[in-house]
């Protein structure tokens, strides 16, 4: 079924359709590590994965390249303030390497618990430097930069079409940017890319370049890299609605004035999470929500926020409160208990997928992801009358899309300590390979009025 997504450059729904048939490139804009991922930015990565298993769902083989911006964003958009890296580290009496490290570290970690799946690889701006070096060389040999005092900079008024992404009207943008441009700036909508380290002051990340020690502007990373790693596979290019006036406008120019081609042919971008009063969740205001602080550390699972985001479409603002999380938390074990009621009664291994739902899912979801409509489709397959065995596998089919782990519902809670200890015994065994015990322990659980069934990555038990 013919997937279709809305892409910012068009702004229209298209049928989507990569360059190489059933291969597709995808680059989304990583983390800037110099403190903990919002709630808000995870809901862009959720979107994300959305779509990447939306991609698999739809037989695309997927290759998605993340970056972690390690250097180079400055704490204003552009080009003027302190570097956000050097900045973390000084609030916390660490080097920036350190920095860069732990934060990247806990970012993954929130993937990782929102089950979020692993990029094909994963690029840190520090490490491409030479990349980026090349990259403006480029540029500066096609006429496209000047040199100013504090640095390298892109002449936007040289690139024709500099508006088309956003479709910013640039005569008021240049009045409005007025107050805050830099006076050597050609244009306001000019940008670094490449800063010179401050004459007399040793950074803690620079770099020796053509054109003097100093680090590359934010912007650059992202098309260096997506060219280093996607080579020709430039299929969709993803991030947060804020990326849209500035980095992606940037990353559009400076690489199509290099490469004299079209860079990207999909450019999605996922909406706001606010706060109450319509404000944006922001690192920069400094009182925002981790998945630690809210989820985690007040007892409730982190997927019930990736399963709270599936109740607003992607390129909406969608309202953070804690009725929407109690909500999201009912919704959720609602669902679970649907399939591990399915699963009391016993799956039949060979029950296969019933069509007709899963036509009527994918619809949904290749309606530019449409989740919230997806979501109903769960819904309406477990109210439907198919046999349990077929709902359960449909479900579980959905399952790959939703991301929520239905395959690992258990009852252990409720497991007497006795079964409890054998299943502990039995993960053991299963561990160290030793599938004799593993048996023997399975047919004791049975004997004992329990069904054990072995899934991906675990085992789920339930009373017969
Ligand atoms: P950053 O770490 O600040 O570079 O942001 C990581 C991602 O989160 C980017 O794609 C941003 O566009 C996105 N983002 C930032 N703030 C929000 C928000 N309040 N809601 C949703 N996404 C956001
Ligand atoms: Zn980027």
């Amino acid at each position: 079924m013919q997937l279709y997504l809305y892409n910012t450059l068009t702004r229209k729904k298209e049928a989507f359709k990569p360059i190489e048939d059933k291969k597709v490139g995808l680059y989304t804009c990583g983390p800037t590590v110099y403190n903990f991922a919002h709630i808000g930015n995870l809901r862009t990565f959720i979107f994300e994965d959305i779509l990447k298993r939306a991609l698999l769902y739809n037989g695309y083989r997927v290759k998605h390249i993340m970056n972690i911006t390690d250097v180079g964003h400055l704490t204003g958009d552009r080009d003027m303030g302190e570097d956000k890296m050097e900045k973390g580290a000084q609030r916390e009496g660490k080097t920036a390497w350190e920095i860069a490290e732990s934060y990247t570290r806990a970012f993954k970690q929130d993937m990782t618990h929102l089950n979020i799946m692993e990029p094909s690889l994963w690029c840190k701006a520090t490490d491409s430097i030479p990349e980026q070096i090349e990259l403006i060389k480029t540029l500066e040999e096609k006429g496209f930069t000047y040199n100013i005092s504090d640095g390298i900079y892109f002449d936007t008024s040289k690139f024709e079409g500099y508006t088309k992404l956003s479709s910013q009207n640039l005569e008021a943008l240049q009045e409005g940017a007025r107050v805050e441009k830099n006076p050597e700036k050609r244009n306001a909508t000019d940008f670094a890319l490449w800063k010179f380290s401050p004459d007399g002051v040793k950074r803690q990340m620079e770099w020796d370049s053509p054109w003097g020690v100093g680090f590359p502007g934010w912007h650059i990373e992202c098309s260096a890299m997506s060219m280093k790693f996607l080579r020709d596979q430039l299929d969709i290019h993803c991030g947060g609605v804020d990326h849209i006036d500035v980095h992606h406008t940037n990353e559009i120019a400076q690489s199509e004035a290099a490469t004299g081609k079209k860079f990207f042919n999909f450019w999605m971008h996922g909406a706001f999470l606010i706060i109450s009063g319509g404000k944006k969740m922001a690192k920069s205001e400094g009182n925002f929500l981790t998945l630690d602080s809210t989820f985690i550390q007040n007892g409730i699972e982190p997927l019930v926020y990736r399963f709270a985001t599936y109740q607003t479409h992607y390129r909406k603002p969608m309202e953070y409160s804690e009725e929407a999380v109690q909500a999201a938390r009912n919704g959720l074990e609602h669902l679970r208990n649907q399939v591990r009621s399915l699963m009391s009664k016993g799956m039949v291994d060979t029950a296969s997928v019933n069509d007709e739902y899963k036509q009527k899912f994918i619809k949904r979801l290749n309606d530019d992801l449409n989740m919230p409509r997806a979501l109903a489709s769960v819904q309406e397959a477990l109210k439907s009358d198919m046999d349990d065995s077929e709902k359960l596998a449909t479900v579980l089919d959905f399952d790959r899309v939703l991301g929520l782990d239905l395959e690992k519902v258990t009852v252990s809670e409720e497991l007497p300590e006795n079964i409890q200890q054998k299943i502990d015994a039995r993960k053991k065994a299963r561990a160290e390979k030793n599938w004799v015990l593993s048996d023997q322990l399975r047919d004791e659980i049975q004997a004992l009025g329990y069904v054990v069934q072995d899934v991906k990555d675990g085992m789920t038990v339930f009373k017969k």
